[in-house]
């Protein structure tokens, strides 16, 4: 039977950057993943914006999870020599003038000055969106392409001989107090990293996910030259070459992984209420977020089995969250840190039952 410290189950970001964060603290690693099922991660627009939202909020623990960020991502392209973080910012021209009056109040009122810059309505940048009030520059923002990056990653597990594709059957699965027996394999310790599919995992069916399916589109945007990602609601990522993608949908009553017709016509619309150039639809692509009802990851250990874990609800924000987490997720498992209590699942305790 082969001896590990870890099986990872699942090869989205959460669990690949908990594998990874693993490794480098020289465990053995195994990560399970079924190439079979469609994921979050591999439709993800990967954006990261400290500040969001009709009300300028700035995100849950910004001024820790981008530094820490910026650093993580630019450390893995630099080890593995390929561009997946694009640093662009952020663009969000107003819509009318009730959102600039009530956006520049908020500029004023909050502490945002590291983050936001107000933009003048003849800006030569942004003749290619209405821009005919100006908007809010967003510094800290920007994009990471996350299935080229898992890509790598996934590479870079099977020539450390630490990646399977295959899904795991929990009927098959033996967890004793001190060991976790799976097939051919005995771990320490197994932590499941399912994103959506969590929900359909007996040992963690009963944590309160709120998934959330999503929609983007793909297109060509003939000589579309502005380099920051605009947003006003929904947003347009400049990829390169003349090529975009639009997105996204939040669906909680219809959970699939198809896209739909009505998703393509509401985010069409929706993109030429500010885009002024003609473009062509080549793609779309749907998924499920793994959001949770208080907005706060799903990190920690199963109630009743101290060696299984999770590390799950990334919600809208996996590629923010994600880096910070796995390093805190790592201490917790290998110097016994404490969990920050807001994402730690502890919180919900009260709701498993035999
Ligand atoms: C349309 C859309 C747009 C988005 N845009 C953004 C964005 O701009 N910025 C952002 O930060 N986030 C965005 N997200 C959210 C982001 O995708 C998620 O936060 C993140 O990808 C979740 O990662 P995960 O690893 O938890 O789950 P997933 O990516 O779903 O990965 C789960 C993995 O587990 C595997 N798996 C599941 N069950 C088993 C099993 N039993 N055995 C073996 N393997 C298993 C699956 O095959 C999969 O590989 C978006 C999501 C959608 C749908």
């Amino acid at each position: 039977m082969k001896q590990l410290d870890y099986i990872i189950v699942g090869q989205g970001i959460a669990g690949s950057f908990l594998a990874y964060q693993l490794m480098r603290a020289d465990k053995k690693v195994l990560v399970l993943n079924d190439e079979t099922l469609p994921t979050s991660s591999q439709v993800a627009g990967g954006i990261f914006n400290p500040i969001t939202g009709k009300n300028l909020d700035k995100t849950w623990l910004a001024d820790q999870i981008f530094p820490y960020l910026k650093s993580f991502y630019s450390s893995l392209e630099n080890e593995f020599h390929t561009k997946f973080y694009h640093e662009t910012n952020l663009y969000r021209p107003f819509a009318n003038e009730q959102q600039q009056k009530h956006f520049l109040r908020l500029t004023d009122e909050y502490d945002l000055g590291n983050y936001i810059k107000i933009v003048q309505s003849d800006n030569v940048d942004y003749q290619q969106v209405v821009n005919d009030l100006g908007g809010l520059y967003t510094s800290s923002a920007g994009w990471v392409n996350v299935p080229k990056m898992l890509e790598i990653l996934r590479d870079f597990f099977k020539n450390k001989e630490s990646y399977q594709a295959q899904k795991i059957d929990n009927c098959q699965l033996q967890i004793s107090e001190n060991s976790i027996v799976y097939k051919a394999f005995q771990a320490k310790r197994i932590i499941f990293c399912e994103g959506y599919y969590s929900l359909q995992n007996p040992l963690f069916n009963w944590i309160p996910f709120n998934p959330a399916k999503g929609e983007t589109l793909l297109a060509d945007v003939e000589s579309y030259n502005i380099s920051e990602i605009v947003n006003q609601g929904f947003w347009i990522i400049p990829l390169g070459n003349d090529k975009c993608r639009f997105g996204s949908t939040y669906i909680w009553d219809r959970l699939d992984w198809e896209p739909s017709e009505s998703s393509k016509e509401l985010i069409s619309s929706k993109i030429s209420k500010f885009l002024t150039l003609p473009y062509k639809i080549t793609g779309q692509e749907a998924g499920i977020r793994p959001t949770t009802k208080d907005r706060r990851p799903f990190i920690g250990n199963h109630p009743l089995h101290k060696n299984v874990y999770i590390f799950n609800g990334l919600g809208t924000k996996g590629v923010s969250l994600a880096p910070y987490f796995a390093e805190k997720m790592l201490d917790f498992l290998e110097s016994d840190k404490v969990l920050m209590s807001e994402a730690n699942i502890e919180r919900f305790y009260s709701l498993y039952s035999l």
